[in-house]
């Protein structure tokens, strides 16, 4: 199947990021063989939150349950290998260099969404998490962004909940410890604005949705969340 990716150049002499093979000249710091293997979404999505769906239905089941607050999310890409462990590597073991090649991947992708958008907000750590870990993985995703004139926002929003490591907990738990994380300190940037939110993993939505409230009652007039990567519901309801 033909990528609907298209991308910049990169000179031979790098390294694949997946296999650590010189690549031969490429779109990406992957040579041809793992780019392949990266797990693009193709077909059918949520029009609301972009999880795949095989049925007729234009909304998942999870949203048809509960409308989130988001005006539509989007990824290039689910949460499987090999971008599970790029992602991994970037915000556990710090290896930073990895988000160049994937802020320029979800670039690509978001140009051919067509959606135009105002302000660019990367979704805030709390300032205990970012000093912890010492960057903001949404904040280097949101790099090619700032490289290309975006209007990319790191100050307007910060995260006052210092929420506990969502990983195992369930939906409903998920949405009540987002609840009121966000605070937005200049209201006036995102009155009347169309805002694109990026972090790295889509998992339920609850932080997108929970910040798309917050700004929403800051008179936001769309709220956009963009990911790298969304995790889909069957992998959610099994874990
Ligand atoms: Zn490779
Ligand atoms: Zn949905």
């Amino acid at each position: 199947m033909e990528s609907k990716l298209t991308s910049v150049f990169y000179p031979s002499g790098y390294k694949c990021l997946i296999c650590g093979c010189e690549i031969d000249g490429g779109n990406f710091e992957f040579c041809n063989k793992c780019f392949k293997t990266l797990p693009q979404i193709v077909g059918k999505t949520c029009v609301k939150c972009g999880e795949p769906i095989c049925s007729d239905s234009e909304l998942c089941l999870f949203c048809k349950k509960e409308m989130p607050s988001f005006t539509k999310c989007f990824a290039p890409f689910t949460f499987s290998p090999p971008i599970t462990n790029l992602i991994y590597r970037l915000k556990y073991n710090g290896e930073k260099f990895v988000a160049k090649t994937l802020s320029n991947l979800l670039l690509k992708f978001f140009m051919e969404q067509n959606v135009d958008v105002d302000i660019v907000i990367p979704v805030p750590l709390h300032l205990k998490r970012e000093a912890e870990r010492k960057f903001n993985q949404s904040e280097l995703l949101a790099q090619s962004f700032k490289e290309h004139g975006f209007n990319v926002d790191v100050t307007c929003v910060v995260r006052t909940k210092n929420t506990t490591t969502q990983t195992a907990l369930s939906k409903q738990l998920r949405k009540q410890n987002m609840e009121e994380a966000f605070k937005v300190l200049v209201k006036s940037k995102v009155k009347n604005k169309n805002v694109l939110l990026i972090d790295d993993v889509y998992t339920t939505g609850a932080t997108f949705n929970s910040l798309s409230n917050t700004l929403k009652k800051c008179g936001a007039k769309n709220v956009y969340g963009l990911s790298l990567a969304h995790t889909k519901m069957e992998d959610i309801v099994k874990s």
